[in-house]
Formats: C-alpha cells, sequence, structure tokens
C-alpha cells in the first residue's frame, strides 16, 4: 500500500479496514469457453482515510472496464422496483413536480426508474454509461444519455436545462473520482433545486458484518458524517435523511445549494449525525477493528456449511449477485459446498459466477433436484426469496442466510 491517497481530501491512506484478499470483478460472469482461460483477479482492500474518515477502495481496476457492458438489470427485482415507484410518488408530492419539472437520474440503468416519472408526464432524462443496458431503458420510453456524469458533463446540461431534481440510487459508491461526480451536481442544479442520493449505510454495514457489499464496483462506503463534508466541500448542504431498507440498510439524503436556506437542516439530520458520533464515526479504531469480525463470520459460514456437507446434505445457492461473488471468493466456497445456484436475470443463466465458477442455472433447477439447502446470496431480498420459495418446505428444505451471522431458518 503505497502511495494511494484519499479520493477526497488527498491525504495519504494509512490504515486498513479490511482486506478480502484477490478477487475478480464481481459482475464478471463466465460463459463456458471462459472456465479454462485465465482470469483476472484484483486486490480487495478497504482503507479509511484517518483525515475525512472516507473508507475506501483504490482504484485497482478502471470504471470503464467495469461499466461498459454491465450484467445488473434493476428490472429483475420486484422489490427494487416497488421501492423505486414508491419513492417517484413521494419526491413528485414532496416537490410539487409537474410537466414544466426536470428530472435528471445519474446511472439511470435500464430506466427501472425513470419509467414511474414517465408514466406521470414529469420530463426526465436519465445518464446511463453502460449501452446495453442504456438500450433497454430507450425501449421503455425513457430518454437516455450514454455517459459518465462528471463536472463538464453536469454543466453542458446545465447550459441547456437546469433540473428541480437530480437523483442517484447507488452510483455515489461507484464512481471513481468522486470530487468530479459530485461537483458535476451544483451546475445542472436549479438555485431551489434537490438532490437525492441513496447509498449504503456504512454504520449498518461495520455493524451487521455486511463485508461482501464490498467490491471492486463500490469504490467509497460513506457515513453521513463523511457524506455531510463531501457536499459541503462542493458548495451543498444536506438537509434531510431518511434511513431505508435497501441494500442491508441504506441513507437517502437530501441535499441542495449551500446558498438556498428556504430550508433548514432537519431534526434527521442533527440526530443521525450524533448518532454516527456517539458510535465512534469519527475515531479511527472503529473502523480498523471491522477486519477480526469479517474473518469469525467466514469462520462460522465455514463451519455450518462443513457441518451439512459431512451429513450428506445437499446445498445449492439462490441468486447471482455482486456480493454473493464476494462472499464466496473470500470463503472459498465453491462446487464443494454449492452444486450450482440460480437466477432470475437471464442474461446470467448458463453462465458461471466470476473466481467460484459455480454454475448458474433457471430457478426451475431447485424443483427438479430438491436441495436440502438452499443459500440464499441476496440476503437482502431473504423475505421475497423464502416467500417465492415457500413450496420447497413441502420436501424439507431450508434456508441459509449468512450474513449478519449464518443462520438457518
Ligand atoms: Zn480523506
Amino acid at each position: 500500500m503505497q502511495g494511494f491517497k484519499c479520493r477526497f481530501c488527498g491525504s495519504a491512506l494509512k490504515n486498513r479496514v479490511v482486506d478480502l484478499g484477490m478477487s475478480p470483478l464481481c459482475e464478471s460472469y463466465l460463459k463456458e469457453e471462459q472456465l479454462d482461460r485465465m482470469e483476472p483477479f484484483y486486490p480487495l482492500h478497504v482503507w479509511v482515510c484517518q483525515h475525512c474518515f472516507l473508507v475506501q477502495l483504490n482504484e485497482y481496476v478502471k470504471a470503464e472496464e467495469i461499466f461498459t457492458e454491465y450484467a445488473y438489470f434493476s428490472s429483475f427485482s420486484s422489490a427494487w422496483l416497488k421501492h423505486a415507484e414508491d419513492y417517484v410518488a413521494m419526491i413528485s408530492e414532496r416537490l410539487g413536480l409537474s410537466s414544466t419539472s426536470f428530472v435528471v437520474e445519474l446511472a439511470s440503468n435500464d430506466g427501472y426508474l425513470l419509467q414511474y416519472f414517465v408514466k406521470k408526464g414529469i420530463p426526465c432524462l436519465g445518464i446511463e454509461p453502460a449501452a446495453n443496458v442504456a438500450k433497454s431503458a430507450e425501449a421503455r420510453g425513457v430518454r437516455t444519455d450514454v455517459s459518465f456524469f462528471d463536472e463538464a458533463k453536469g454543466r453542458a446540461l446545465g447550459e441547456t436545462q437546469k433540473a428541480d431534481l437530480i437523483l442517484g440510487n447507488n452510483v455515489l459508491a461507484q464512481v471513481p473520482d468522486l470530487n468530479t461526480f459530485v461537483a458535476g451536481m451544483p451546475h445542472l442544479l436549479k438555485p431551489t433545486g434537490t438532490v437525492t442520493i441513496e447509498f449504503p449505510h456504512l454504520m449498518r454495514l461495520l455493524d451487521e458484518n455486511q463485508f461482501d457489499t464490498i467490491y471492486h464496483e463500490h469504490f467509497c462506503y460513506f457515513s453521513l458524517i463523511s457524506a455531510e463534508r463531501i457536499f459541503a466541500g462542493h458548495g451543498m448542504t444536506i438537509f434531510d435523511v431518511e434511513e431505508l431498507w435497501t441494500h442491508g440498510g441504506s441513507l437517502r439524503i437530501y441535499a441542495r445549494h449551500a446558498a438556498d436556506e428556504s430550508r433548514p437542516v432537519s431534526d434527521r439530520v442533527l440526530a443521525l449525525r450524533e448518532r454516527e458520533e456517539a458510535a465512534g464515526y469519527r475515531k479511527l479504531e472503529t473502523y480498523t477493528r471491522f477486519e477480526e469480525q469479517v474473518r469469525e463470520t467466514k469462520r462460522k459460514i465455514l463451519e455450518l456449511l462443513i457441518s451439512a456437507k459431512r451429513q450428506g446434505k445437499r446445498i445449492v445457492g439462490y441468486g447471482a449477485p455482486g456480493k454473493g461473488n464476494t462472499l464466496l471468493n473470500y470463503c472459498g466456497i465453491r462446487e464443494d459446498f454449492l452444486d450450482f445456484t440460480v437466477d432470475k436475470n437471464p442474461y446470467k443463466q448458463g453462465r458461471y459466477l466470476p473466481g467460484t465458477h459455480i454454475p448458474i442455472f433457471d430457478p426451475a433447477r431447485i424443483d427438479e433436484v430438491k436441495p436440502d439447502y438452499i443459500f440464499i446470496l441476496p440476503w437482502n431480498f431473504k423475505d421475497e426469496i423464502m416467500a417465492q420459495l415457500a413450496h420447497t418446505r413441502s420436501w424439507g428444505a431450508k434456508f441459509i442466510v449468512p450474513i449478519p451471522a449464518p443462520t438457518v431458518l
């Protein structure tokens, strides 16, 4: 670890949060003919800046290599679609959006969210770097600009039309150049406009052992404290915050121009900031003690799987999410434990998980082989998945949920 600097404040990074070893890119699903080839693995080491407390990964891989053909189509999760629809209803009412407003989504994926603005007749634009997913957005009637958002892009768009609302869900963590990304927002935002950004909450990640949400695509991990500092650094103020269930616990922050004092900073911001301070988020040891917690979680997961295999049980996976790949690679779980996994996304079916080479099938395969255990990789959707697979109880199947601590349900 030499010469890497904090991507917000530029201080040298010296304190490690966790070392998850070497891992392939978690969205690089393999075709059969790739299985006999060399596969690139990159370090998965997380650091914390001792000056601004931003938790971050180095840019071991260029973002362009990761996001130009992305396998993650948001529309394959019904819970996620519902979340998007509820958000659109809530924010349209809260901000009084209408046919004369303008909404921009940063990293709009396949138009899973903006489609609800289109239905309401609220003009909107998506910005999405992955051409393959942008194409499905256009097919849904969502106008999409295939590009990365940065300061120059924000300025160029803002010269034509400024936005009443800029939103970004699960993108802030994924931009390698955090400063130029955030710096683009004020150029595009109307003087009284609102920015809402959702990101996984670092406090939940550390408290609940969510180490599998760490992957090369996620360059940064935010607390409210670190997010406030970054937005302030670019002339914006976080004036409200909500805690959400998504991705194991996320924050939705509301930001405005610092000069727009029409909306004061809410009690919710003050209360959460105090909670983070009380939990030690301005002390290094809060971050550096995470590694031992992660190692112990790995030991417990393996203990459970080894004991099931010794009893001759058949275990399969459910889901092929990015987080599953971090978990399986870090724990060294291959077909020696999981016969296969399944996923509803047809793009992934017939392919193999990166690194572990576990095959991915259509969910119907579970009914054919009737396994004893179903290991739920996207544990954040465990309720939805267990409800969908309720019929597997008829042959006595049980579910394994690995995080926060491995549990059999
Ligand atoms: Zn820093």
